[in-house]
């Protein structure tokens, strides 16, 4: 089975009947010629749909959980009426049904709770990633393709930390050899649903947003795949998000460390912890269009043919906070309340994404995602509740109003004169810059800005280092 190809498919390639026709094409073409497993997302907008009801639910609004719930009822009822005919139209729209009862059923004990347990949301949202991989694979079996729905929680073997869940490795192997392998040697195609895994005693986990990248480089890893592509609405991984630069190019190959550090900077092309379970067996990932699927897309291997090169790419995120705290008394060590602060962050699972501090003051700040900021602060006062009561310690300062834009690419630091000249650029713009972090990953430039400036900024430095076409 050393030939083995795991595809991915994203939420816009598995965004209509017509989309999914369209991917199932490009995965019935690989099967003819290899063994296949096929990872699949919820059509595009499910899984903010299904987070949307729980929401409802959880506010006691059940006539929007019941307005949610009946569109997507339509949605999916639609694309099988589209997608199937006759009996293989029924039998799957009574598994469509199955899968959104019990979506309905876990909603409505939110609903009565007012609470919604992460784990309940996990086992729920499943739902996406199963409706679609239901379609996929009752599609593929009306043109003669042997395809069958496969579980995520079936196969993934994950920790317990709900909501954004990491798997575990070597149980995953056992488990997803002993489901996928003997099937793969049968010719069978699996078509697996991205985003959920289980733990060890069988509760339903899920890996983060855009977690679906995450589960598909998992099996590649588990199943020793010979490649992983991952289909998507761009042609590839490009010098700069094209939505915020029109000019940004398709980067013919990165390496496996520039698109690790595009992704935890931003680039959502791809989930951030896409390519750890890769990188130890080398297995190369093409970022593909399954819009465009002539064009052969960005391939991500250990080491470029043109070497390191200098930078390769720029990508920002919004949806940050910046967190800073400042003693207020020389008494106390910063290095001790910043040893502290990075336990209170692990305690929170949160992660950092940038990092600076003053020797002077003995203040610093940390840059991360919005969505953990209230864990994030939590453990923190309960961390220096004692310093804050007393006031050895100003109140913890929180900013939203800021973004981080990172310069990505092998060899930056070797390049003299470069941080200069993209703080200039960026300067040039009359965007203040509030906090670099530089040195931490010797690919990376960060550099936190106003949120107002994010966009300006990408550009000036997409063009001040000639990234475009
Ligand atoms: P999928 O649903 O297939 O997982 P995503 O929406 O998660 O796709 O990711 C694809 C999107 O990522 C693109 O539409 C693009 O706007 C965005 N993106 C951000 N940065 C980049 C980049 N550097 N290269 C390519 N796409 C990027
Ligand atoms: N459907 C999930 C999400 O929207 C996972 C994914 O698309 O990768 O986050
Ligand atoms: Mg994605």
């Amino acid at each position: 089975m050393n030939d083995l190809l795991v595809m991915k498919f994203g939420g816009t390639s598995m965004g209509s009947a017509e989309r999914i026709r369209s991917a199932a094409a490009l995965c019935e073409e690989a099967w003819r010629q290899r063994p296949v497993v096929v990872v699949v997302s919820a059509m595009a907008k499910v899984t903010d749909m299904l987070l949307e009801a729980l929401r409802h639910a959880e506010g006691g609004d059940e006539a929007g959980l019941e307005r949610l719930l009946r569109q997507l009822d339509e949605k999916h009822r639609r694309c099988c009426n589209e997608l199937l005919e006759g009996a293989a139209r029924d039998r799957t729209q009574r598994v469509l049904d199955g899968i959104l009862e019990e979506f309905a059923r876990i909603a409505r004990g939110v609903l009565m709770l007012g609470e919604r347990p992460p784990r309940s949301v996990d086992e729920a949202v499943a739902a996406g990633e199963r409706l679609s991989a239901a379609m996929m694979a009752a599609y593929l079996e009306t043109r003669g393709v042997d395809a069958f729905a496969v579980n995520g929680w079936d196969v993934i073997v994950t920790d317990a930390v709900f909501g954004n869940a990491s798997p575990l490795l070597e149980q995953t192997r056992e488990k997803a050899g002993a489901m996928l392998r003997p099937a793969l040697e049968k010719r069978r195609l699996p078509v697996v649903t991205g985003f959920n895994g289980a733990t060890l005693d069988g509760r339903p986990t899920t890996l983060g947003r855009g977690g679906s990248d995450f589960s598909a480089s998992i099996l590649a890893s588990v199943l020793d795949a010979a490649e992983l592509w991952i289909w998507s609405d761009v042609d590839g991984i490009m010098s700069a998000d094209p939505r915020l630069v029109p000019d940004a190019k398709v980067l013919s190959e990165i390496t496996y460390r520039e698109a690790a550090e595009l992704a935890y900077n931003g680039a959502k092309v791809l989930h951030p912890r896409t390519l750890a379970p890769l990188m130890e067996k080398g297995i190369p990932v093409w970022s593909r269009n399954s819009f465009n699927p002539s064009f052969p897309g960005t391939r991500i291997v250990p080491e470029t043919k043109d070497g390191p090169i200098g930078p390769r790419a720029v990508t920002s995120m919004t949806n940050v906070a910046l967190v800073s705290l400042d003693p207020a008394s020389a008494v106390l060590s910063g290095t001790r309340i910043m040893a502290r602060s990075l336990e209170a962050l692990a305690a929170a699972n949160a992660e950092v994404l940038a990092l600076t501090s003053s020797s002077y003051r003995q203040n610093f700040c940390f840059l991360i995602r919005q969505s953990e900021l209230p864990a994030v602060i939590e453990k923190l006062e309960e961390t220096f509740s004692l310093e804050l009561a007393h006031g050895y310690l100003h109140p913890i300062d929180v900013d939203l109003d800021v973004g981080l834009i990172a310069i990505v690419g092998e060899g930056m630091r070797g390049q003299a004169g470069l941080a200069g000249r993209i703080f200039t650029a960026i300067s040039r713009e009359m965007v203040n810059i509030i906090a670099i972090a530089q040195g931490s990953s010797e690919l990376t430039i960060a550099i936190v800005v106003r949120k107002d400036g994010v966009e300006k900024a990408v550009r000036a430095v997409h063009a001040e280092c000639a990234l475009g076409r």
